[in-house]
């Protein structure tokens, strides 16, 4: 079977692509082994035209109600492992088996980027985690750190503030870069302690996470701060996690190059959202984005005939 379409990634791209993609009358599959995105753990969003203030799980669980209404079969929840360009198709290798399309769009969003210290991968998601929302409540009156200068670090404390005991926001920058509210609501909050120009090192303990190693920038001496929690909140990046037999063109991030109607370097592939070298990365822009590919990529299969 031949699908018109292969949507990979169902986030607000590509479930918005999905949406237009649908209705416009292509036969569309979206794959996707965690559909949603990252507004599963986005908190309370308040950014949302039409929602003043909603829960980023909330929001997500409407936006795949409204795609599954438009049929049952149109969301696969695989993980696509590789793909392949054939003469006049692609070929999609998925964790359940191989389906074939005219088209791909890619909207795999972006992932948590790693410190790459020691002891990371061993304490990973075993005391240390990537997301403040989905494990805080496994913290509830202990000490934690967060790792990170900006935003989203911020977003973490913030949220983290209500559940833990005690919160060391670990910044190896002299400035926190976020937003100045957002670092105004954290400064003032009295079980937040901030350590500035820190370099984080390793995580200690043997089978449980006693605490990080840092080192003072300014001085050289490294210390243990005592924690049983940390989140690594230091930014995304976009990283395919999948073969192809072609050569996407990405920028020094990592993020997929596309033209103005969201093509990439490769005819038939295109991609939207926060895995493309767009700018600025939100809910509305992915899903605009998401809507624009699909046009396009109706337009363009209806070229070929
Ligand atoms: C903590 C946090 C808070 C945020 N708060 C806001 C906010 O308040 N307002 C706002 O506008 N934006 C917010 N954002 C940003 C917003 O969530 C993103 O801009 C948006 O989700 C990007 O949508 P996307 O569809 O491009 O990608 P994503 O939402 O990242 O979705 C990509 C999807 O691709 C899937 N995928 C990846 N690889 C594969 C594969 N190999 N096979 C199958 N599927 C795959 C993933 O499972 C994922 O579901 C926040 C982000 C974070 C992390």
């Amino acid at each position: 079977m031949r699908k018109d379409l292969i949507i990979i990634g169902a986030g607000p791209a590509g479930l918005s692509a999905c949406l237009y993609s649908v209705r416009a009358g292509l036969d569309t599959l979206l794959l996707d082994n965690f559909p949603g995105g990252q507004v599963n753990n986005s908190g309370i969003v308040e950014n949302y035209l039409g929602f003043k203030s909603i829960l980023g799980v909330n929001l997500s669980n409407q936006f795949l109600e409204h795609i599954l209404s438009l049929g049952n079969k149109i969301v696969l929840e695989e993980k696509v492992l590789k793909i392949e360009k054939l003469e006049k198709h692609f070929k999609v290798f998925h964790t359940d088996g191989e389906i074939e399309a005219r088209a791909i769009l890619i909207s795999i969003g972006t992932k948590c980027k790693k410190l790459y210290v020691e002891k990371e991968d061993f304490f990973s998601n075993n005391g240390l985690s990537y997301c403040a929302i989905c494990d805080g409540a496994l913290y509830r009156d202990r000490e934690v750190a967060v790792i990170g200068g900006g935003n989203s670090a911020l977003d973490a404390t913030l949220f983290l503030s209500n559940i833990c005991k005690k919160i060391y926001l670990i910044n190896k920058n002299p400035i926190m870069k976020g937003d100045q509210l957002l670092f105004s609501s954290v400064s003032k909050l009295k079980n937040v302690e901030i350590l500035y120009n820190v370099q984080t090192e390793g995580f200690l303990g043997e089978n449980k996470l006693e605490g990080v190693r840092i080192r003072d920038k300014i001085t050289g001496a490294t210390k243990k701060v005592e924690c049983e929690g940390v989140f690594v909140k230091i930014g995304m990046e976009t990283k395919m996690d999948f073969e192809t037999n072609f050569k996407l063109e990405t920028n020094t991030k990592g993020e997929i190059i596309i033209d103005r109607e969201n093509r990439t370097n490769i005819d038939g592939v295109f991609s939207a959202g926060d895995s493309t070298n767009i700018e600025f990365k939100q809910i509305v822009i992915a899903a605009g984005e998401g809507t624009k590919a699909a046009l396009v990529i109706f337009k363009y299969l209806k070229n070929q005939g």
